[in-house]
């Protein structure tokens, strides 16, 4: 009892000895809820310094908000914009994988998202002209991004819209860890929705343990087919189950293919991507989740500098040589496992 109490006494005096607090902040930004937890001496100033430049970064980003530099961007009729050093990475950084993925991650696709009203809620299932006179105008490399050293300008062409949907969160996630990390942090983990970013471990030294959503049962997120050890890295998640509607017994997501139009039928309902960038994490779970299974891991092989959890719809699962040992299989898990080899 002695012992007990002292061991108790000394581990407060431990953790007030090196001054270690813990602050724990929930939000909605970006159409989500975050929770964004921090362990450092000074945790209850870093959470609030996070809050804010995910909310500045949503009043830059977002593409429903009249003030953002996207709507400006959307509606400039043809002429160029300034824009902030946010917004300019985050477009070249989405013009260069536009590029490495051939397409299957388009900014430019927003027109066809907004027909399928994912945007607004508003949810039909456009007609086939529709769609293709609406592809027409879809084309990453279409967009003018200029930067000098006052700062970047963007140009779309007349008829070219665009929306970070498919990677504002990992870029938030990633800005925010460095923002964290130039003040000292060494242990932090940020949810952004199904966005993870960590910092460092956990304050006990062990890996964050981050579940991997079974796509099958949604609503329940105790529900995972297993967990990935995670350590000073982002993990995200794209799935077909996140959003969608069904209509006349179908349901349609709103991950889209760029070479369609429609919602990616590519046998895969989830991916995840573990890397040091979020940005990259989330441009890639959705770029893959379009390409499918084949595509995905040839990508993979020969791009490198990422892993990935890739589950299909038939309950096979694909973890990267690289993730072998991060990943745990929950017990009561029905999907089959298997290690792709670089
Ligand atoms: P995520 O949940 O990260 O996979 O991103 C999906 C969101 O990105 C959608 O809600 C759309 O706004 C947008 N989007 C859908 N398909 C694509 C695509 N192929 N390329 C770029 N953005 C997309
Ligand atoms: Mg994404």
């Amino acid at each position: 009892m002695k012992r007990a109490l002292f061991g108790g006494l000394a581990l407060a005096l431990l953790l007030t000895g090196c001054g270690t607090q813990s602050s724990e902040a929930q939000i909605f930004a970006m159409n989500t809820f975050m929770t964004l937890t921090v362990h450092s001496p000074h945790a209850r100033e870093d959470v609030k310094a996070a809050t804010a430049l995910i909310n500045q970064l949503d009043r830059e980003l977002s593409v429903t908000r009249p003030e953002s530099e996207v709507w400006a961007l959307n509606h400039a009729d043809g002429n160029p914009v300034e824009v902030s050093s946010d917004t300019a990475a985050l477009l070249k950084a989405a013009l260069e994988l536009g590029e490495k993925t051939s397409g299957a991650l388009d900014v430019t696709l927003y027109p066809v998202v907004k027909a399928w009203g994912f945007t607004t809620d508003e949810h039909q299932v456009p007609g086939e002209e529709t769609l293709s006179a609406l592809l027409e105008g879809v084309d990453y490399s279409a967009v003018s991004l200029i930067e000098g050293e006052d700062g970047a300008a963007v140009t779309l062409p007349q008829g070219i819209e665009l929306d970070f949907g498919a990677l504002a969160k990992g870029y938030a996630g990633e800005v925010c860890a460095d923002l964290l990390r130039d003040s000292g942090v060494t242990s932090a983990l940020l949810r952004l929705g199904g966005n993870i970013q960590t910092i460092g471990a956990r304050p006990d030294g062990k890996p964050w343990m981050i579940g991997v959503q079974d796509p099958s049962r949604p609503d329940d997120p105790d529900a995972v087919l297993g967990s990935l050890a995670i350590v000073d890295q982002a993990a995200v998640t794209s799935g077909g189950y996140q959003r969608y509607f069904e209509q006349g017994g179908v349901r349609y997501w709103h991950i889209i293919d760029p070479s369609t139009g429609s919602p990616a039928r590519s046998g895969l309902s989830s991916v995840t991507i573990v890397a040091d960038s979020g940005t990259l994490c989330d441009g890639l779970s959705t770029a893959l989740f379009v390409m499918g299974r084949e595509k995905a891991l040839d990508f993979w092989r020969q791009e490198g500098g990422f892993e990935a959890v890739l589950v299909e719809d038939s309950g096979e699962v694909w973890i990267t040589a690289g993730l072998s040992e991060a990943f745990t299989p929950a017990g009561e898990s029905t999907y089959t496992l298997h290690i792709a080899e670089a």
